[in-house]
C-alpha cells in the first residue's frame, strides 16, 4: 500500500455514529428474552436493519420470520424497532403469541400522531419510502386516511380529498433536507398543510447527518457502515455526496472495502448508521491503519445521552424473575 501520499493519509471519524437508543434498547430486548426464556425467540422482520446484528442472534437462537403467522401457536414474538400495524397486532392475538413489542418509541410517537390526526377527520401525507416497514407499521394505523408521498416528484402530482384537512408526517429515519423540500412543494400546494407537532425524524438520524455533513467537504472518500436496508445509513451516503465528498461508499463489512477507493484518497471520512454495533467501524479504522491513514480523529458535532427503558413485557419478565 505505497503511496506519494503516505504520512498525510488521515481518517476523520464523524460522532455522532452508530448505536441510537430505539436500536440498542431493541437489541437488549431480544438480548434479554434469550436469557430469560431460553431459545428460540422468534423475531418478525429483522429485529434492526443489520446484517451483522441479525447474525449474530441467529447464532443465538432466534428465528427471524417475515409474518406473525409464521410462528408456531403460543410461542414468543418480538416485534422489531420499526414498528407493526395493528393487523400484525392482531395475528399475534389469534395464534395466542406471547408478545414483546420492541418498536421504538419515536415510531410509537409517529403512530400516535397518526390515529388522533385520522380521529380528528384529518388527511394523512405520510413522506416516507413504500414498503420499508416502518412505513407499512404507520400506514397501517389510519389506511383510509393515509397517503405516502416517496419523494419530491409525488408531492407534485399527489392528489387529497381535503386540501384544508391536511397534515404531514414522516418516516423516522429520512434525510432533513429532502423532506423539507417534499413539504415545501407541498406547501406550495396545500397552503393549508398543517405540521405534525414535533419533527417525525429522529434525533439519531438528523445528528449522524450533520455530522456527516460537517466532515464531507474535507472528505474524498466517506466510508458509512451500514446495511444497504438501512434507511438512515443510505440516507447518510446521500448526504456525503450532496455535502462534497468526492466518492462515497457503503459497506457492511470492513472486507468490503476496495482498495481502488483509496486512489487519490487522501483524508477519508467515517461514520456508520443508527443499527451498526461499534465494533463494525474498529474493524474499518483497523484496515484503514492498515493502508497508513493514521489515527483517526473525531470530529464531534453533538452529544447524545438519550436512553430508553426495556420494552415493559421484558421489564415486567425481568422483575418477575427477581
Ligand atoms: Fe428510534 Fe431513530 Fe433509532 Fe429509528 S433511528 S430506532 S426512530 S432512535
Amino acid at each position: 500500500a505505497a503511496s506519494t501520499f503516505e504520512g498525510e493519509r488521515r481518517v476523520l471519524l464523524a460522532a455522532p455514529r452508530g448505536y441510537c437508543a430505539g436500536v440498542d434498547r431493541a437489541v437488549v430486548a431480544v438480548e434479554k428474552a434469550l436469557e430469560r426464556y431460553g431459545p428460540p425467540v422468534y423475531v418478525r422482520k429483522e429485529i434492526v436493519h443489520n446484517r451483522h446484528v441479525v447474525d449474530t442472534l441467529t447464532e443465538k437462537g432466534v428465528i427471524f420470520v417475515e409474518e406473525a403467522d409464521e410462528v408456531p401457536e403460543e410461542a414468543l414474538l418480538v416485534f422489531s424497532a420499526h414498528g407493526v400495524s395493528p393487523q400484525v397486532k392482531q395475528t399475534a392475538a389469534d395464534r395466542n403469541l406471547q408478545t414483546i413489542d420492541a418498536t421504538c418509541p419515536l415510531v410509537t410517537k409517529v403512530h400516535r400522531e397518526a390515529v388522533r390526526f385520522a380521529k380528528d377527520d384529518r388527511e394523512i401525507l405520510l413522506i416516507g419510502h413504500d414498503g420499508h416497514e416502518e412505513v407499512e407499521g404507520t400506514y397501517g394505523e389510519a389506511p383510509e386516511a393515509t397517503t405516502v408521498v416517496n419523494n419530491p416528484e409525488e408531492a407534485r402530482t399527489v392528489e387529497v380529498q381535503n386540501p384544508d384537512q391536511l397534515v404531514w408526517l414522516s418516516q423516522t429515519t429520512l434525510s432533513v433536507d429532502e423532506t423539507m423540500e417534499i413539504v415545501q412543494i407541498l406547501r406550495e400546494r396545500f397552503p393549508n398543510l398543517q405540521d405534525p407537532p414535533s419533527d417525525d425524524i429522529c434525533y439519531a438520524t438528523s445528528n449522524r447527518q450533520a455530522a456527516i455533513k460537517k466532515i464531507s467537504p474535507e472528505s474524498d472518500l466517506v466510508i458509512v457502515v451500514g446495511s444497504a436496508n438501512s434507511s438512515n445509513s443510505v440516507r447518510l451516503k446521500e448526504v456525503a455526496l450532496e455535502h462534497g465528498a468526492a466518492r462515497a461508499e457503503r459497506v457492511d463489512f470492513a472486507n468490503q472495502i476496495d482498495e481502488a477507493w483509496f486512489e487519490d484518497a487522501r483524508t477519508i471520512g467515517v461514520t456508520s448508521g443508527a443499527s451498526v454495533p461499534e465494533v463494525l467501524v474498529d474493524e474499518v479504522l483497523r484496515l484503514l491503519a492498515d493502508y497508513g491513514y493514521g489515527e483517526a480523529a473525531e470530529v464531534v458535532t453533538a452529544e447524545e445521552d438519550i436512553v430508553f427503558s426495556l420494552p415493559k413485557e421484558i421489564r415486567k419478565a425481568l422483575q418477575d424473575a427477581g
